[in-house]
C-alpha cells in the first residue's frame, strides 16, 4: 500500500515519537536500574515484570529466579518478596504515603525499609499493574535510635557534664545540677572544675588533668564543694571522646553522688571496728593492727609491746553501783588510757572490762624497750588508781596488767595469750600491779632504771674514760682517731655507749655528759700538741640530737676551745643523718661552729634518708659509711651498691669518705678499689685506752718509716 504524502508524514513523524519514546523509556530504564531505591513492577494478577538490581540484592536472589514469576524459589527471598507485596497492598488499600517494613539479610539481620507510594499508584497507569518503591533506612533509624538512648541516658540519675577541651561546659544534665547544686546555667559559664574548685587539693586536680593527657580517662573518688555551702562525696568518671578527623576532643563526667552509701560504709566500718560504748577500737581492730606491726617489724628492726589490762573488782562496782555507773566507768577508763599513752599507740577495749595497749616504735635495744614499757606500764596503773566521782560517788578501781613485748617472730593470737596470761599473774599477786610474761623483762627493766639512777653520779664519780679508735689511709698510717666513750660502772664493770648514751638522751644526762666529751677530747688534742708524731692527729668526737639541740652547745664548745687553745681544726663532730630534721636550725648551728674552725662528719651514712640537695648545703666535710653496709657490701649485691654509690656521691661534692667497721682484707680491697680512702675498723685496731692508743699509733708510724727505708734501699 502506496502512502499518501500526508500518510508517510505522519508516518515519520510516528517513527520520530516511537524512537523518542523507546529512548525515553530507555532512560527510564537506566535510571530505574541505577536508582539508589529498590524498584520492580507487578501486573494483576503478582507476576514480577521488572525489577532492578538494588531491589534484587536487598530481596535477596538474580533477576531469572523473579521475572515472570508469581514468587522466587529461595526461602528468604521468598519471605522478603511476601512482606513487599504485602506492603504495597496496605499502601494501596489504604491510602498512605509511605509504609515502614522489615527485609531480612543474607545473615538473616532485619534492615529497615520504607516503601513510598508511586506516581503509579496515584495516577492511572495501565490496568493492574502495580510499581513498587523502597529503600533502606536502617541506618538513620539506628541513628535515631542511639540518639533516643543518648537523651534517656542523659536523663538519668547519673550527673553527667559535657565540656569542651578546654573544660568549658557544653552541656548538663538536671542530676548533674542537682548533685552539685550548680545550674545548668551556672555551669555553662563556668569552667566544669568549678564546683571541685575549693575542696580538691591542687595535687588531685593536677592528677585529674594528667591523667586525662596521658590516658584520656579518669576515674575515682571526690570530696567536693555544693554550690549553696556544705559537701558531697561523688565518684568522677571523665573520658575524653576524640572528634574523628580533628584533634578537637571533648570531655564527659559521669559523676554518682555517693555521699549516703560513703556514710554507711563508714558507719558499717565504725560499728564492725569499734567498741559502741567506749568509742575505742574493739578486738578485731586490735588484730588487724597487731597483724600489721608484726609485718613491719622486721624492716624497722623495733620492738613492740602489748599490754592487757583487766580491771579490778569491776564485776563488784557493776553488781553494787548498776549498771550505768559500770558503763561510766569504763568510758572514764577510756579516756585515761588515751591520755596515757602516745598518738602512735593504741587502746583498744578486748572484752568487758579488759582493755589493751599497744606499743610500737620503742627501742631497738630489749632492756631499754622493757624499761620504756615499764614506765609506760606503771604510769597507766597510777592514772587508773585515781579515784573516780561518777553520778555523786566516789570509788576506787584498780587494774592488772600484764605485758608481752614483742619482735617480728611474734604471733598476734600468741602475743595476745601471753599479755593475758601475765595479766593473771599480776591478778594473783593481788592486783593493782603489772607483769611481764618473760619475767627476765622485768628484771632487766629495773636494772636498766637502776642504771639510769648511775648515770646521773657517773662525771662526779669520774667514771668515764675516753677510748680512741685509729683511722687510717691508704698506706696504713693513722691519720685521725674517733674518740669513743666508756663507763667504769662501779658494780658491772666496762659499759659501752650503746648501752648508755640512749638513757642518756631520755635523762638528759647526755648534755652534762656529752661535755664531759668535748672537754676530754680537746684536752687530748692539747697534749698531743707537743709530740711531734701525735700532733697531726685530728680527732672526731660523737655528738647526739638532745646534746646538739641544746641551747648552749655552741657557746659551750667556744668557750672549751678557747680555754684549751687547740687548733679548731683538728677537732670533728660526729652528727648523725637522723638529726637532719630540721634543716634550717641544723645549717645555721652548724654554720656557727664551724665559724670556730670546728669540721663536721656524717656518721653513720647510709641508713637515713639524708638526700643530696640536703648535705649541699650543710657545712660538712665528710661521709662516714655505716658499719652495716661495710659489713654486708660483699655478700649482699644491693649494700655494695649503697656503699659505691655513697663513696661516688661523696666525691661528686668533694666530700671525704671514710668506712668504719672493717674486719677484713677482702672489704678493704673492695672500698680501696671504689675509691674510698680511708678506713677504722677491728681489721686494723679496734678502739684504745689513751696510751695503748699513743703507743699503737707511734709503732706504726715507726713500721711505716721502716718500710720506707727498706723500700728506699
Ligand atoms: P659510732 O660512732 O658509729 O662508733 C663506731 C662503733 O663501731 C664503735 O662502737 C666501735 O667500737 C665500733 N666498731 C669499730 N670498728 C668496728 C668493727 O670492725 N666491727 C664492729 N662490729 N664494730 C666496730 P662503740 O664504741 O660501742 O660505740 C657505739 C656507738 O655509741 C657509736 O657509734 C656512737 O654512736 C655512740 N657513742 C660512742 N661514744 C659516744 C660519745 O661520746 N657521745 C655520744 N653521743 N655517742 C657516743
Ligand atoms: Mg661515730
Ligand atoms: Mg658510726
Amino acid at each position: 500500500m502506496s502512502s499518501t504524502p500526508a500518510a508517510s508524514e505522519t508516518t515519520t513523524r510516528f517513527d520520530n515519537v516511537a524512537a523518542l519514546i523507546e529512548k525515553l523509556e530507555h532512560q527510564v530504564e537506566d535510571l530505574f536500574e541505577l536508582s539508589a531505591l529498590g524498584a520492580y513492577t507487578t501486573d494483576s494478577d503478582g507476576h514480577c515484570l521488572s525489577i532492578n538490581s538494588q531491589a534484587l540484592k536487598w530481596i535477596g536472589c538474580n533477576s531469572d529466579s523473579i521475572l515472570g514469576k508469581k514468587n522466587p524459589a529461595l526461602p528468604r527471598a521468598l519471605l522478603n518478596w511476601e512482606i513487599l507485596k504485602r506492603g504495597s497492598e496496605l499502601l494501596n488499600d489504604q491510602g498512605l504515603n509511605e509504609i515502614e517494613l522489615s527485609l531480612f539479610d543474607e545473615s538473616s539481620r532485619q534492615r529497615y525499609f520504607l516503601m513510598v507510594t508511586t506516581p503509579a499508584q496515584t495516577s492511572a497507569g495501565p490496568a493492574g499493574i502495580r510499581r513498587a518503591l523502597f529503600h533502606d533506612i536502617t541506618e538513620k533509624k539506628r541513628y535515631l535510635e542511639r540518639q533516643r538512648i543518648s537523651a534517656m541516658a542523659f536523663d538519668s540519675r547519673m550527673g553527667i557534664c559535657v565540656t569542651d577541651q578546654d573544660w568549658k561546659v557544653l552541656e548538663v544534665n538536671a542530676a548533674f545540677s542537682k548533685i552539685t547544686g550548680y545550674s545548668s546555667a551556672d555551669l555553662r559559664t563556668n569552667s566544669f572544675d568549678v564546683f571541685l574548685s575549693t575542696e580538691i587539693d591542687v595535687a588531685k586536680k593536677q592528677e585529674i588533668r594528667q591523667s586525662l593527657v596521658a590516658h584520656d580517662q579518669w576515674e575515682g573518688e571526690i570530696r567536693a564543694r555544693m554550690k549553696k555551702g556544705g559537701s558531697f562525696t561523688g565518684w568522677l568518671n571523665i573520658s575524653a571522646v576524640p572528634v574523628t578527623n580533628s584533634s578537637k576532643r571533648y570531655y564527659v563526667a559521669c559523676l554518682y553522688d555517693i555521699t549516703e552509701r560513703k556514710a554507711t560504709q563508714e558507719e558499717i566500718h565504725r560499728l564492725a571496728f569499734f567498741d559502741p560504748l567506749t568509742e575505742l577500737p574493739n578486738r578485731r581492730r586490735l588484730n588487724d593492727r597487731l597483724t600489721r606491726m608484726l609485718s613491719v617489724i622486721p624492716r624497722s628492726h623495733l620492738l613492740g609491746a602489748l599490754l592487757f589490762i583487766d580491771l579490778d573488782k569491776f564485776k563488784a562496782i557493776n553488781d553494787t553501783k548498776g549498771h550505768a555507773v559500770g558503763d561510766e566507768l569504763l568510758i572514764e577508763v577510756a579516756l585515761r588510757l588515751q591520755r596515757a599513752i602516745r598518738d602512735v599507740d593504741m587502746v583498744a577495749r578486748v572484752g568487758g572490762d579488759e582493755f589493751v595497749v599497744l606499743l610500737g616504735d620503742l627501742s631497738a635495744n630489749i632492756d631499754e624497750a622493757s624499761y620504756q614499757v615499764n614506765v609506760i606500764g606503771t604510769k597507766i596503773l597510777r592514772s587508773l588508781a585515781i579515784p573516780y566521782q561518777l553520778e555523786n560517788c566516789v570509788f576506787t578501781c584498780s587494774a592488772s596488767i600484764g605485758i608481752a613485748m614483742f619482735n617480728h617472730d611474734g604471733r598476734a593470737e600468741e602475743v595476745l595469750q601471753h599479755a593475758d596470761m601475765a595479766m593473771y599473774r599480776a591478778k594473783k599477786e593481788g592486783g593493782n600491779a603489772l607483769s611481764f610474761f618473760d619475767p627476765a623483762m622485768k628484771d632487766a627493766a629495773s636494772a636498766y632504771s637502776n642504771l639510769e639512777q648511775d648515770l646521773r653520779q657517773v662525771i662526779d664519780l669520774n667514771q668515764l674514760e675516753l677510748f680512741f679508735q685509729p683511722q687510717f689511709d691508704v698506706l696504713g698510717r693513722v691519720v685521725s682517731a674517733e674518740g669513743l666513750l666508756r663507763w667504769h660502772h662501779a658494780s658491772r664493770g666496762l659499759i659501752g655507749p650503746n648501752e648508755f648514751i640512749s638513757i642518756a638522751e631520755e635523762s638528759g644526762m647526755i648534755v652534762p655528759i656529752g661535755l664531759w666529751v668535748i672537754q676530754a677530747a680537746c684536752d687530748q688534742i692539747k697534749r698531743w700538741d707537743s709530740d711531734p708524731i701525735l700532733s697531726h692527729l685530728q680527732l672526731s668526737i660523737n655528738v647526739s640530737t638532745r646534746q646538739f639541740h641544746d641551747q648552749d652547745f655552741v657557746k659551750k664548745i667556744a668557750e672549751i676551745i678557747n680555754k684549751t687553745g687547740i687548733n679548731p681544726a683538728r677537732l670533728k663532730l660526729e652528727l648523725t643523718e637522723s638529726m637532719m630534721h630540721n634543716l634550717d636550725e641544723i645549717r645555721s648551728k652548724m654554720q656557727k661552729i664551724s665559724e670556730l674552725g670546728v669540721r663536721f662528719s656524717l656518721d653513720d651514712f647510709g641508713i637515713g634518708y639524708s638526700s643530696l640537695a640536703s648535705l649541699i648545703k650543710l657545712p660538712i666535710e665528710e661521709l662516714k659509711i655505716d658499719r652495716s653496709f661495710v659489713a654486708n657490701m660483699l655478700s649482699s649485691p644491693s649494700d655494695g651498691i649503697v656503699v659505691k654509690t655513697i663513696i661516688a656521691m661523696a666525691r661528686s661534692l668533694s666530700l671525704e669518705v671514710i668506712a668504719e667497721g672493717l674486719e677484713t682484707e677482702n672489704e678493704k680491697d673492695f672500698l680501696y678499689a671504689n675509691g674510698c680512702l680511708l678506713y677504722q675498723g677491728y681489721l686494723m685496731s679496734p678502739p684504745l685506752p689513751q696510751a695503748e692508743f699513743e703507743a699503737f699509733t707511734i709503732s706504726k708510724i715507726q713500721v711505716s718509716a721502716k718500710s720506707q727505708a727498706t723500700v728506699g734501699t
